[in-house]
This record gives structure tokens, sequence and C-alpha cells, in this order.
């Protein structure tokens, strides 16, 4: 029994509307089309996909996240559960209350938004969530099956930008594939995923030596390092694919990237935005991974609950 959904030709259709802009809203908001006639399968089969949302603290931006996040919830007929635990919250208590959580038999998926107070290790959090239902694609099982060749539940930002690059009809295979950054959640899972779609891919970080000299030869760059307008325009190679994933509050008030967006977007093939770029594929994916996480768990084939085409 297996649940498809065909992102074409929709998110194809959102994709190839603005070059060299590169439209994560429209494309997301395709996605989240096919999405929601999923949801509505798995509901008239009894399973209505459900995800439970822990935060603790009073993070300004993580507060913003899960509001954002409860939204698409609820555009797409997935119903939200929202837990919020004050700062200061005994470490015992609640770990004792995200089992609990982990284990309702009505909850399919589970996030528990970071960054966490320096009393709850993240990784241990993490490791309470079983892999089945980490919707973040965190856990060190599903970290590993990345690693080794495909994982049912994988980090939505990487996993966004490829929908993204498929979208837009980039084919890795063969390019020179150039991440900046390596962390958990972006740039480490980006360059398995990148690999994965067989291009040639290397990892920068803030120790790498010459930068620019690594950038000019990119013909797919993903940024995500947080420090804004790092990469100048002058370096983007000619029709280079430019993926910014990252987001600064500038002084002004606005939102940057970390790519200097005016110059880059000359020299590119496709770029994205920031805002309107990779964040609401992030969100898009989250959204996908918890329709995964209810349809495995409502009996759709385990190992693919959703056939992504191509
Ligand atoms: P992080 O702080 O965990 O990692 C940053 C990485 O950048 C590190 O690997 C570091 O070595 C590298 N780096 C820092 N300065 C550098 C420099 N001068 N030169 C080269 N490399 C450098 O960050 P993260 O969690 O991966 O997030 C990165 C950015 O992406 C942040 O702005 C974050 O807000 C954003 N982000 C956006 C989304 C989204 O959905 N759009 C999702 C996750 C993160």
């Amino acid at each position: 029994m297996t649940l498809e959904i065909s992102l074409e030709p929709l998110t194809r259709a959102a994709a190839a509307a603005t070059p060299p802009l590169l439209d994560g809203r429209a494309v997301a908001a395709a996605l989240r089309a096919q999405l929601a006639a999923a949801v509505e399968r798995l509901a008239g089969r009894g399973h209505r996909p459900t995800l439970a949302l822990v935060r603790v603290g009073d993070d300004e931006a993580s507060e913003i996240y899960v509001r954002f996040k409860v939204r698409a919830c609820r555009e797409l007929g997935i119903r939200s559960i929202h837990r919020h635990f004050e700062a200061d919250v005994d470490r015992d208590s609640f770990l004792d209350e995200l089992d609990d959580i982990v284990a309702r038999e009505d909850v399919d998926g589970v996030l528990v938004q970071l960054p966490l107070p320096p009393h709850l290790p993240e990784e241990e959090v993490i490791e309470r969530i079983e892999p089945g239902k980490d919707v973040d694609g965190f856990h060190p099982l599903n970290l590993g099956r990345l690693m080794a060749g495909r994982a049912r539940l994988e980090p939505c930002t990487p996993r966004g930008i490829m929908t993204l690059l498929r979208a837009a009809d980039v084919l890795p295979l063969g390019r020179r594939a150039v991440v900046i950054g390596r962390s958990r959640i972006v740039g480490r899972p980006m360059a398995q995923m990148l690999m994965r779609a067989d291009a040639t891919v290397t990892v920068c970080h803030r120790h790498t030596r010459d930068l620019e000299a690594e950038v000019r030869r990119a013909e797919i760059l993903v940024v995500a390092t947080g420090v804004a307008g790092l990469v100048p325009g002058s370096w983007i190679r000619e029709g280079a694919v430019v993926i910014d994933v990252g987001i600064t509050r500038l002084e002004d008030g606005s939102l940057g990237g970390d790519v200097e967006f005016e110059r880059a977007r000359d020299r590119a093939s496709r770029i994205t935005p920031v805002p309107g770029g990779v964040g609401p594929m992030t969100v898009a994916t989250l959204m996908e991974n918890t329709v995964r996480a209810a349809a495995t768990r409502a009996g759709f084939t385990p190992q693919e609950p959703l056939t992504i085409a191509p």
C-alpha cells in the first residue's frame, strides 16, 4: 500500500516562473497543496496526522518559528499539539513529560524547538524522540541512516533544498557543489544529500583557507553560515545555482542572507532570495516529514511511504 504524492507538475511550474529567482514560497505552496491531498487521504482512512511541538523558555525566535509551524499544520489539516515549558523546568520532569508525549498513540511526529537552555542537553533530548516520530530528522539513527543511504525522516532544510533543486530541474549529477557551513542540521546533511545525488561536494567552514577560490569553482553553491553578506556577488561563478540558507536581522530591521544578493543575481542562473527562499521550504518539508511519519504509522509502505516523483 503506497501513498503517492507527485511533485509534478505543480512545483516545477512554480520554480520555472521567475528565473533567475528561485521562489521558495511558490514551490513550498505547491508542495503544501500536494501534502494537503495526502492528509485528506490519510484522514479518510481514520488517521489524521498529528504533530507535537515542544518549546522551552521565552526565546523570541523560537516562539515565532513554532507559530509558523502551527499555522502550516492548520492550513494542511494536520492536527498540532503545542506544549510550552518554563525556561527553568526541572530536567527530569521535562524528560518524563517528553517521554509521555513521544509515547502517545495519537502523536505521529514530535519536534523539540531548538535551542534549549543549557541544563537540557540537546543530544540527550533528541535521543528521547522515537526515530519514527523524529520529524526534524536529527536523531542519531536517522542521521546514521542518511549516511548509509537514505533515512525515512531527513533534516528539513537540506531535504527542502533538494526538493527546490529538483523542482528547478537542477541536476547535481557530476556538478561541483560547494557547501559553506558544516552544522549538524544544515551543512553536513546537505553535503550527504548532494553526494547521494552524484555531485562532487566540497564542504567549507570557518577554518577554510581560501573561501573565494572554493566559491569561484562552485556550480551549485549552498551557503549556511549566518554571517550576513559573507559571499560577495563577484565570487559567484557565471551560471551557478546559489542557495542562500542564512537569515540575519540587519541593522535597518530587514532580513539578509549570507550572499550579497543584488550582485550575485546578475551572475547566477538561479538564486534563492532571503526571505522567501529556503525558509518556506524548511517548513513545508517539516509538514512532508509529518505526513511521512503518519503514513508509515498508518500502515503505508514503510520504506518510502510517499513516492515523490521523479
Ligand atoms: P551554525 O552556527 O550551527 O553553523 C554555522 C556554520 O558556518 C559553521 O559550520 C561554521 O564553521 C560556518 N562559518 C561561520 N563563519 C564562517 C566563515 N566566516 N567562513 C566560512 N564558514 C563559516 O548555523 P546553522 O544552524 O547551520 O545555520 C546557519 C544559518 O542558516 C543561520 O543564519 C540560520 O539562521 C540559518 N538557517 C536557516 C534555515 C531556514 O530554514 N532558512 C534553517 C536553518 C538555519
